[in-house]
């Protein structure tokens, strides 16, 4: 079977070079990755779609709600998240007054989520310098990459909470790039193997019409929760066909999946 051009190799080379060292070798493919083709991006969201359905996104509009909700889901589940909004949204009925409690209060409300320590003072800092009343309304209608570079001088805030901000409350293209979405699209060499999570977020806003943001965003996550773990299940994966990580492992005699 003809490998992917992307991992194409000089065979004869590799092998004298494999005997040589007398152990199995991985191709470099940090240097011959290539970005992949529309079609292929296309070919890969089809199949997400068949095994994972099409998510729908539910803007609602409410992006300072979504920059807390997002700070608090840093370095927890989204279980402890949604049980540490809920308690501050219902112990504290405004933004102001979650700005101007004590902060033990908003700490002790942010308790069950994890982290409550970090968080509390770093929610009420956030709410401090996005104005008073608090307010994000003008990001919508922002260029970008002012919104993004603005969210991100925030404390706390980085390139995902940005565009969790700007997906998740508006719709707009954006592509976070988390854990499990650098997983992924790293064995699915949709950007370069070890890219940081930056470069890992600005080429996966290159290659994803922006139409196609939101779902192949979810249906990523989705496979790295369910198939593409740390450890991965390539022998149920749907996508093994077209994952050059498990390709290359295979041609080289490794066990994978
Ligand atoms: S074949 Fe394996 S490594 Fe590739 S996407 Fe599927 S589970 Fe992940």
């Amino acid at each position: 079977m003809a490998l992917p051009r992307e991992l194409k190799v000089d065979r004869k080379a590799s092998r004298r070079k494999d005997a040589k060292a007398g152990k199995p070798r991985i191709p470099k493919r940090t240097a011959e990755w290539r970005r992949p083709s529309a079609k292929r991006v296309r070919a890969l969201r089809d199949r997400l779609r068949e095994i994972y359905g099409r998510p729908v996104n539910q803007p609602h509009g409410d992006p300072v709600a979504e920059l807390v909700r997002t700070i608090l889901s840093q370095n927890t589940n989204d279980r402890n998240r949604d049980v540490a909004f809920d308690r501050l949204v219902e112990r504290f009925p405004t933004w102001e007054e979650v700005r101007d409690a004590p902060t033990r209060q908003v700490e002790s409300a942010l308790k069950p989520g994890g982290l409550a320590k970090t968080k509390a003072p770093r929610i009420q800092e956030v709410l401090r310098r996005i104005g008073d009343p608090p307010d994000l309304e003008w990001l919508r209608e922002a260029p970008r990459d002012e919104a993004v570079e603005w969210l991100c001088e925030l404390p706390g805030v980085g390139r995902k909470t940005a565009a969790c901000v700007l997906i998740f409350t508006w719709d707009l293209p954006e592509m976070p790039v988390d854990t499990h979405v650098h997983r992924v699209g790293g064995r699915l060499g949709l950007f370069r193997p070890n890219a940081s999570f930056e470069e890992a977020h600005d080429e996966m806003l290159a290659i994803t019409p922006p139409a196609d943001a939101y779902e192949f965003h979810i249906n990523l996550i989705r496979h790295g929760r369910a198939v593409c773990r740390p450890k991965p299940k390539c022998d149920e994966c749907g996508l093994s066909r077209m994952c050059p990580w498990r390709k290359a492992r295979t041609a080289q005699g490794e066990r994978v999946g």
